[in-house]
């Protein structure tokens, strides 16, 4: 099942963390992070919203738990409560 990632640009401090981590799917642009456009569903000043294939799931979920901003979410349609804690980060 595809993978929902959003990164809330508005919150990223650009520390870099997310495109080392995952330089296949994030880069920093403007000083903020965004999803890699061949993964991108939209992305503008305030977010980056993109769908992943799900082999990509422990890369993710790594960069996303070492944000120091909780700046990205992660939403699985199939896991409702991963989706709950993610959002409370
Ligand atoms: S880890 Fe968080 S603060 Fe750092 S670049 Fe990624 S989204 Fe931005």
């Amino acid at each position: 099942m595809p993978i929902r990632v959003i990164v809330k640009r508005d919150v990223c401090i650009g520390c870099g963390v997310a495109p080392a981590l995952c330089p296949d799917i994030f880069i920093l642009e403007d000083g903020r992070n965004r999803i890699l456009d061949r993964f991108s569903v939209e992305t503008n000043d305030n977010i980056s919203v993109g769908k992943l294939p799900e082999d990509m799931l422990d890369c993710i979920e790594n960069a996303v738990t070492s944000c120091p901003v909780g700046g990205r979410y992660i939403l699985r349609e199939d896991l409702v409560s991963s989706l709950t804690l993610a959002c409370d980060m």
